[in-house]
C-alpha cells in the first residue's frame, strides 16, 4: 500500500494536471502517473510475496526455484530436473 502522503500528493498531481494543461497532455501525464503506481503496486506486492518463499538451488546446476516453509518441512525440498536431486535450502 501506499503510505496516505505519497497518495494524497499524487491525487494532487493528477488534479493539477487535469485542470491546468491541455487535455491530451493532461490525459498522457495522468496515464503515466498510472503506469507508475501500478509498478509501484506490483512491486510492493511482489516484495510482499517472496518475502514468504525460501529460496532452493541446485548444487550441480544451480537452478533455482522458491518455495514456501510449509512445503518445505511437510513434503522436502524439491527434485531437480537435472539429475532428481533434493534441491539444497539457500
Ligand atoms: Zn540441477
Amino acid at each position: 500500500m501506499l503510505d496516505a502522503r505519497t497518495t494524497r500528493r499524487l491525487t494532487y498531481e493528477v488534479i493539477a494536471l487535469a485542470e491546468k494543461r491541455d487535455p491530451v497532455d493532461a490525459i498522457n501525464d495522468i496515464e503515466l502517473a498510472l503506469v507508475e503506481l501500478r509498478e509501484r503496486r506490483n512491486t510492493m506486492l511482489l516484495k510482499a510475496s517472496t518475502a514468504r518463499w525460501l529460496k532452493v538451488e541446485c548444487t550441480t546446476c544451480e537452478y533455482v526455484a522458491r518455495v514456501t516453509k510449509k512445503w518445505l518441512e511437510s513434503t522436502g525440498a524439491p527434485l531437480c530436473p537435472c539429475n532428481s536431486q533434493a534441491m539444497t535450502i539457500c
